[in-house]
């Protein structure tokens, strides 16, 4: 059985054979025979993956010679393909008693029955499977797969850095293997540019150490700073307290004391490996034992060991962490990240960004609001994106039906351009309706507003051809800054929003902070459930400084003018008498400082807590306006975590629930005469779009980009069949969701959605 000094004299080995003057087909022939060799197995081959993925018998010590170059297995045929279709080993004792066993007379392999195949991979892409076959019934040892994925790995670099180049066009193709991944469309569009990781991902070049004891000595000494800077974060006063946050970090904690896992990074350099190659083979080697058990806590601690490793990584390739806008930026960046927070979008260089693919994150998370409100087409929930691409590779996204294609063909890239085009063609009909109504064709006039929460986005206003901002998320503005913004900042930027409107209505939310938007320069209390936390108006309640602050200095902008507050998260009518009451207090001490008051000054709440639902008359006497938070209000409804992909699309807010709440509060709101607003994403897809229109509602504001085609469907749109159809829907009997009889009614009606 190979020990770890086996691995060693692999790698000597391997290191000889590229050493000698040869060509590429002799070097894989030399390679096979010598890890068959040290390996004591009877048949070493190894087989590389071709441009349509399916698997060409390349080499083989052992397999009949005449098979090779002759045996073909198409994508997942036998266990060799399923190897190099799941990137994981595969160890089959009996391996011809396997169901996915596929003979192939040819090869002559009947009479071998242990099988162990390990996929040859370089940044995540698969290009071939290195196999050993034995007589013997047998299941490999972890060693013997461990020592196997080190060699597949060289292998596979010597594959890409051309050292065995000459041996067809297999290799080259599958250097360029492309990919498509489908995830979730989180933000419309489509960007065709290059990839750069958010946490750049340290691709270790040199594999083989020249010095053994001073690639020992890095190794420890990272681990060293490693261990310092996870002791820390978490003795950092902000992340001491309990919480989420402080099991991930102890689970980082507990794997970077682990004195396995340091053992196997030792025994790694031990057999020749640098500091950086062994990082990556124990990764590797863990990865497959722990993806082989299906219990989603072990796939968990598998991500963390990913990261850290990447961190190891990092520290050894000296880079800093956190750098948001590195100078080779590409730009055309197509962002790729396992996950990331809206503040930290907003700190890439907007310029140079023209897509964004995350490997978690659903369409209602804020990073995916921000995205839409940027116009940065996005992709959620592209699963192993970070581990299939390398920065600068080619990709594109698609962020109208959720694709994200990895180093795409001359094919795809050409149809893609097209597409582009296709699309830049009907953004100028839109364009064209910039300057008509939005009216329904038996005359309902609907009032189509924008989102925005950056000065940047205030353009859009006008290009939209919008009738204003029906949400102004202010606390955008206050997770860019560096420290709390001033009141005199802050009325500066009102100020600045209000004269860019140019007289159309602005509604500023106050201050909407928890859950996943966190102020970096604020004491932040580490919540078991910050969605349903201390956040928004409860912020604003019990800690009112903060919101009589930007009262002021929302005052102060809209001197002269109308002014239009609007309250998050507001859970009881009663609420709303403690906040004007606050509003109050700042109207008064302005005006006896002599200040000029706002012309018109109306005070409003957002209807995102299922409870007010039930207190509408309530509510309703105490507010100027009301504007439905859908993201939310689904949210809570069904109680379904808006930024957890597991769940946030397993509720449809085209539900008999959330549309018979909707019908009930635009009734209310019209007995009450209080204008209602839609604001969540919602508004900003025609079909609901079309179907808030049936239920009542007469505004809505969305996106800047969905002006256009909600645009388009409204005129398209008989406002009083969809009433009458929305009624017949909601009487009684239905449950769930439906979506299917509005597109029925849609494509029946031509609406076009
Ligand atoms: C909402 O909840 O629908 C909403 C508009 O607010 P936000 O997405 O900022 O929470
Ligand atoms: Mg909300």
């Amino acid at each position: 059985m190979p020990t770890e000094p086996a691995l060693r004299v692999i790698m000597r080995r391997l290191r000889d054979i590229m050493a000698e003057p040869a060509d590429g087909q002799e070097r894989l022939d030399k390679i096979v025979r010598q890890i068959a060799g040290v390996m004591v197995a009877d048949v070493c081959s190894i087989y590389l993956r071709r441009q349509d993925g399916s698997l060409e018998l390349f080499a083989s010590e052992g397999l009949n010679a005449t098979a090779v170059h002759n045996t073909m297995l198409k994508r997942g045929e036998g266990l060799v393909g399923r190897c190099a279709e799941i990137g994981v080993p595969i160890n089959e004792p009996d391996a011809s008693k396997h169901p996915a066993f596929s003979y192939r007379p040819e090869t002559g392999e009947e009479i071998y029955h242990s099988l162990l195949a390990v996929p040859i991979q370089r940044s995540g892409q698969v290009l071939g499977v290195l196999v050993v076959q034995n007589r013997t019934v047998k299941e490999y040892s972890d060693e013997d797969v461990e020592v196997m994925q080190a060699t597949a790995m060289v292998v596979a670099e010597h594959l890409v850095s051309g050292a065995v180049s000459g041996v067809g066009s297999a290799i080259e193709l599958s250097r360029a293997l492309s990919r498509v991944i489908t995830g979730e469309p989180i933000s419309d569009g489509i960007a065709l540019g290059h990839v750069m990781l958010h946490e750049p991902r340290i691709v270790v070049t040199k594999l083989m150490a020249d010095d053994p004891a001073a690639e020992m000595r890095r190794l420890e000494d990272a681990l060293l700073e490693l261990k310092t800077s996870l002791d820390d974060m978490l003795s950092h006063e902000l992340l001491s307290g309990a919480g989420d946050h402080r099991d991930v970090l102890e689970a980082y904690r507990m794997f970077a004391h682990d004195r396995g896992w340091e053992r196997r990074l030792r025994e790694a350099v031990q057999s020749g490996l640098t500091a950086g190659a062994a990082v990556e083979r124990v990764k590797n080697g863990t990865r497959a034992r722990m993806l082989k058990t299906p219990d989603p806590f072990w796939r968990e601690r598998q991500r963390d060991l990913d990261d850290l490793s990447d961190r190891l990584l990092r520290i050894l390739a000296g880079v800093a962490t956190g750098l948001l806008n590195p100078p080779e930026m590409p730009t055309d960046t197509i962002l790729v990240a396992r996950n990331m927070g809206p503040a930290e979008l907003i700190d890439y260089d907007r310029t140079r960004l023209r897509g964004l693919v995350i490997e978690d994150g659903s369409g209602q998370s804020h990073v995916a609001i921000v995205a839409k409100a940027l116009g940065i087409p996005a992709v959620g929930q592209a699963e192993g994106i970070v581990e299939r691409v390398t920065a600068g590779d080619a990709i594109i996204v698609d962020g109208v039906i959720g694709e994200v294609h990895v180093r795409p063909s001359t094919e795809v890239v050409s149809a893609y351009t097209d597409k582009v085009r296709f699309r830049a063609r009907r953004q100028k009909q839109y364009e064209a309706l910039r300057d008509l109504p939005a009216v329904t064709k038996d005359g309902e006039r609907i009032a189509l507003q924008i989102n925005a929460g950056l000065l940047a986005d205030m353009p859009h206003v006008k290009e939209s051809g919008s009738d204003g901002i029906g949400l102004f998320r202010t606390e955008l503005m206050f997770m860019l800054s560096h420290s709390l913004p001033r009141v005199d900042r802050q009325t500066q930027a009102y100020e600045a929003v209000l004269n860019e409107a140019d007289g159309r209505p602005v509604v500023f939310r106050s201050l909407d902070i928890g859950g996943d938007k966190v102020l970096p320069y604020l004491p932040h209390v580490p919540e078991e459930n910050p969605a349903i936390g201390w956040r928004a108006i409860r912020m604003s309640l019990d800690r009112p400084a903060l919101f009589r602050m930007q009262v002021r200095a929302l005052l102060r902008a809209g001197a002269g003018r109308e002014l239009r507050i609007m309250i998050p998260m507001v859970s009881v009518a009663a609420e709303m008498d403690e906040i004007r009451e606050l509003i109050e207090k700042e109207r008064q001490l302005g005006l006896k400082r002599g200040a000029k008051p706002a012309s018109k000054l109306l005070i409003g709440a957002m209807i995102e807590v299922p409870s007010v639902l039930f207190e509408l008359d309530e509510l309703l006497q105490r507010v100027d306006f009301v504007s439905v938070g859908s993201n939310d209000l689904t949210q809570f409804l069904f109680a379904a975590d808006r930024s957890n992909s597991r769940v946030a699309n397993r509720f449809d807010s085209l539900s008999v629930a959330s549309l018979r709440a909707l019908k009930q509060l635009a009734k209310a709101c019209r007995r009450h005469k209080v204008p209602l607003t839609l604001c969540g994403e919602m508004a900003g897809r025609p079909i609901e779009a079309m179907c808030l229109i049936g239920l009542g509602f007469r505004t809505l504001s969305m996106a800047p980009a969905s002006i256009g085609p909600v645009k388009s469907m409204i005129r398209s749109l008989d406002a009083a069949a969809i009433t009458r159809l929305l009624d017949e829907l909601l009487v009684g009997g239905r449950s769930g969701s439906v979506r299917r009889e509005l597109e029925e009614f849609a494509t029946g009606q031509e609406v076009e959605t």
